[in-house]
């Protein structure tokens, strides 16, 4: 099993951006992203261009064109998509049916209460598309570790 290693301060601007996106009230989605050549050391926060309320998101779709031919650029790729949800953190139908890049190893990690909570990983819920296209729940710290 990869183990990502996540900057402290990494997890601190997740925490800042999706606190100041959402206020309480919004949910809010940004992207962890590495480079090909060290793929497991998680390098940017990347917030996307989105409208969302209490229940839903939707990243504006040229945005994402301009974001692959950035990424495509930079020889980046997206690890970890983050979201938020207004209490319990999970992985809903339509969070299973439209993640960013689907494809096995792709995680997605879901931060509960709008992320107004502590900074850090409690009651997390952290998934991965598996090779049969299915998602399957996976345990934080065996496969991101806080560094710094
Ligand atoms: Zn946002």
């Amino acid at each position: 099993m990869p183990l990502f290693s996540l900057p402290r301060r990494m997890i601190e601007e997740t925490f800042h951006v999706l606190r100041s996106c959402g206020d309480n009230r919004r949910e809010c989605q940004l992207y962890w992203v590495s480079s090909w050549n060290d793929p497991l050391k998680l390098l940017e926060v990347v917030h996307p261009r989105h409208l969302s309320s209490a229940y839903a998101l939707s990243i504006d779709s040229g945005w994402i064109n301009e974001f692959w031919n950035d990424l495509a650029d930079r020889g980046m790729g997206v690890r970890v998509q983050v979201h938020t949800h207004p209490s319990e953190a999970f992985h809903s139908a339509t969070d299973d049916a439209y993640p960013l890049l689907p494809e096995a190893g792709f995680l997605s990690l879901v931060i509960p209460d709008f992320a107004m909570g502590p900074v850090g990983f409690d009651r997390a819920y952290l998934t991965e598309i598996q090779s049969d296209g299915s998602w399957q729940q996976v345990d934080i710290e065996a496969r991101i570790q806080i560094d710094g």
